[in-house]
């Protein structure tokens, strides 16, 4: 009989939060649908569209849109099927098996995954009090011969955002390559886009599926030098972005006024999740902390964040417990509501 190999016995399919039909805040989307004449520009697309031919697998156009909006040379610009894929492309491509890779723990659960099917040694770094320690980071990558660091910035559950200058201290620091996955980073100012060529060592993640709203779509990129760009371009599989996702991310990138309009929405959001969070944790003393974070969610150390989060959803508001945080995705108004609503209804509950 065929059994599967160890390194795939030690797996699981992706589980996102069972919770049809509930208010979805739990996996970081925006909650805002595409403006509809970027909707409307894509319908005329599809009647262009060569359906029978395979897309153009250097998305030129769509690395190009993607270089004019955040300014950076689109000669640096690698287009993927979600910032997902790059992450097993790079970990796939510049790994070999038994070599070591970092992560800073919590972090997003992707990496592990990516490092264990290249058979690279974890090492599995904590953050004090949530907050990277740069000279740590260093010291260890360099004694442990880390081939690869990837981490999140601002992170993927904490929230929290290592400024610029130590960003660079640290990728300055490190001996092997730094993968810096910025998915969060529209929401912030701290962002290393722009700088790639300072550094051999750099490679940036960003991705469409958070500030821009295009999570179904499947978009995401690789910034790079092009030594680094041209071997990931090589790793990947040819036409990794399909031909509808190149025509819509070039479409919206191309409006930088409708991206701002909705990042706006989206900081407008936050602001009133993070101040709901605040009177409610007025009210009860000591039983979370909000982190003083820079994303699209709220990031809370509670003891009961899991106890929490499970009555949450049996109330029919889906947050996620990851990284021994509970996190809330802003969402529409009447979204951040009930789940304040809901989550001041269980503290008092549970008092
Ligand atoms: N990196 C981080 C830190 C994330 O939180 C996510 C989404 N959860 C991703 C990458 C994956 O993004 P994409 O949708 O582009 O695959």
């Amino acid at each position: 009989m065929y059994e599967l190999n160890e390194k795939l016995r030690a797996l699981s399919p992706y589980a996102p939060v069972d919770g049809p039909g509930c208010v979805r805040l739990d996996a970081n989307e925006s909650f805002l649908p595409l403006p509809g004449e970027i909707i409307a520009a894509a319908k005329a697309a599809i009647d262009e569209m060569k359906f029978n031919r395979y897309p153009d697998p250097a998305a030129a156009e769509l690395c190009r849109a993607f270089g004019e909006y955040y300014n950076v040379d689109p000669g640096h610009v690698v287009a993927s099927n979600g910032s997902d894929e790059l992450i097993s492309v790079i970990f796939s491509g510049f790994l070999m098996g038994g070599e070591a890779f970092a992560t800073l723990e919590p972090d997003f659960s992707m990496y592990a995954q990516g490092g264990h099917l290249a058979e690279g040694r974890h090492i599995a770094l904590e953050k004090p009090g949530w907050a990277i320690d740069v000279d740590q980071v260093i010291d260890t990558c360099n004694r442990e011969e880390v081939r690869l660091l990837i981490f999140s910035n601002p992170c993927n559950p904490t929230s929290l955002v290592l400024r610029r200058e130590q960003t660079r201290r640290l990728v300055r620091g490190v001996k092997g390559l730094v993968v810096l996955d910025e998915a969060y980073m529209d929401f912030s100012r701290e962002s290393l886009l722009g700088e790639e060529e300072d550094f051999d060592n750099l490679i940036i993640l960003r991705t469409c599926s958070k500030a821009m709203g295009m999570a179904a779509l499947r978009l995401g990129f690789a910034v790079a030098r092009p030594e680094l760009a041209n071997a990931i371009r090589a790793a990947k599989s040819p036409y990794n972005v399909n031909s509808l996702s190149q025509v819509l991310g070039t479409a919206v990138l191309s409006r930088p006024e409708l991206l701002r309009e909705a990042l706006g929405r989206i900081m407008i959001s936050r602001k009133a999740l993070l101040g709901g969070l605040a009177e409610i944790g007025a009210k009860h003393p000591g039983r979370f902390l909000l982190l003083p974070g820079e994303t699209n969610f709220a990031a809370l150390d509670m003891e009961d964040g899991r106890e929490v989060q499970q009555e949450l959803l049996k109330r029919g508001v889906a947050v996620r417990y990851t990284g021994g945080l509970l996190r809330v995705t802003c969402g529409a108004p009447e979204e951040n509501r009930a789940f304040l609503t809901k989550f001041a209804e269980i503290l008092e509950e549970t008092r």
